[in-house]
């Protein structure tokens, strides 16, 4: 048997392309932030993850263009060897500081953190139990480790506890769940699940990718709730609401350190470079000085769930900036993607195995920079689709 006799099988793909359909990898030709560039189209922008709209911010552009100058374009290495700068550190510091943990450590992208954080921690003793609408880093992370794997319903803190109360004793348990979830905009109850946590000598670690810059004064959703000190990992990423590439996770200074030296995704693979870190670095700063840019965020989600809820869409159970529009059906969720596309707003097709059947959905999501009159015309293009394709 040939090892490549799927791929010459692999023909769904293709067709779409060749019937035009296809809606992934489409290349942008320019992104101004809140308005983007699609084939020779000017599109506003409903799915990016730039939350606070810093991808564009001159202040962020500008220091990640002087840290080139300084320090070239790559590390060459990674954290453990030659790869770490006095910046990454001053980077961690910072995270640390906000997020409201003893120490961080900064990784290569968000992918990296889990795989790295997850497979560090969890043990051929231990047990690792996640919800099961977990993002695919979590998932691969802990089919790294070498513990068993255990899913709890979408946010269901009584299956969890059933799940908790069946496992032995004598085992260590990670519960890692999405702080707030990326396709359904919803967030987990931490203060529930840390006190089940506690209950079953489990420690908790959330994935706080799409919270992080969102809720809690921008702090995550250990903030949003006041659980930070029961939560005892906090990871997030830099390609959302920091405007660059990398992620982190934060924790106890001791456990920080076990993980540093046993995190295979962070000892053997190249470090950020300067400019993603001055980025990363750059925007926490805003974050900070700017608290309004995350109020905006806010109240354009809430703005956005309200109408398109009165306009008789069905968006879950979303309470953020991220409002899907769910549809159910792969042909229908194409056919609107591709009308939305074509009268002027970019979002986010998601099919399954990435939600569950019937769940299709559009994603999409806001940011602090869209303007009031970009709003109304997303709105406005939705309800003309909307009524065109019979969603409403
Ligand atoms: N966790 C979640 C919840 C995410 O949505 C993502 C990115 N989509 C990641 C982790 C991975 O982050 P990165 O893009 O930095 O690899």
């Amino acid at each position: 048997m040939d090892i490549f006799a799927k791929c010459y099988d692999f023909t769904i793909a293709k067709q779409a392309i060749e019937q035009g359909i296809y809606p992934y990898f489409i290349p942008m030709a320019e992104n101004e932030g809140t308005e983007v560039v699609f084939e020779g189209k000017r599109l506003i922008m409903c799915g990016s993850n730039n939350y606070l709209g810093l991808t564009t911010d001159p202040r962020v552009k500008k220091a990640a263009c002087e840290a080139i100058e300084r320090f070239g374009t790559s590390c060459t290495g990674s954290r453990f060897l030659n790869g770490t700068l006095a910046l990454h550190e001053q980077l961690e510091r910072e995270l640390a500081d906000w997020v409201g943990k003893e120490a961080a450590l900064v990784f290569s992208t968000g992918m990296q953190t889990n795989l790295g954080t997850i497979s560090a921690l969890v043990g051929r003793n231990d047990v690792v139990i996640l919800d099961k609408d977990d993002h695919a880093s979590i998932v691969d992370g802990a089919r790294l480790g070498f513990g068993k794997i255990e899913r709890f319903r979408h946010n269901d803190v009584e299956h969890l506890e059933r799940v908790l109360r069946s496992l032995p004793e004598e085992s260590g348990k990670l519960i890692v769940v999405d702080g707030l979830f990326s396709m359904g905009g919803d967030i987990a109850p931490l203060p529930d699940i840390v006190a089940v946590a506690r209950k079953y000598g489990a420690r908790v670690m959330v994935d706080d990718a799409h919270g992080m810059g969102v809720l809690g004064g921008g702090r995550g959703t250990a903030a949003h709730f006041g659980v930070t000190d029961e939560v005892d990992l906090i990871m997030s990423t830099f390609s959302k609401s920091f405007a660059s590439l990398g992620g982190f996770v934060a924790g106890d200074e001791q456990v920080i350190h076990y993980v540093k030296h046993h995190a295979r995704a962070l000892i053997f693979s190249a470090s950020i470079p300067a400019s993603n870190a001055i980025a990363a670095l750059t925007a926490l700063r805003i974050m900070r000085e700017e608290p309004e840019r995350i109020e905006r965020v806010n109240k354009i989600g809430e703005r956005m769930r309200n109408a398109f809820r009165e306009m008789g869409f069905n968006i879950g159970n979303s309470q953020s900036p991220i409002v899907p529009i769910i549809i159910g059906d792969d042909e229908k969720t194409f056919l609107t993607w591709r009308l939305l596309f074509e009268n002027g707003v970019f979002v986010n097709p998601v099919i399954s195995p990435a939600v569950p059947p019937g769940m299709q959905l559009l994603r999409t999501s806001y940011m602090a920079t869209h303007t009031d009159e970009q709003l109304d015309r997303v709105l406005e293009i939705f309800y003309r689709v909307g009524k065109m394709v019979g969603l409403i």
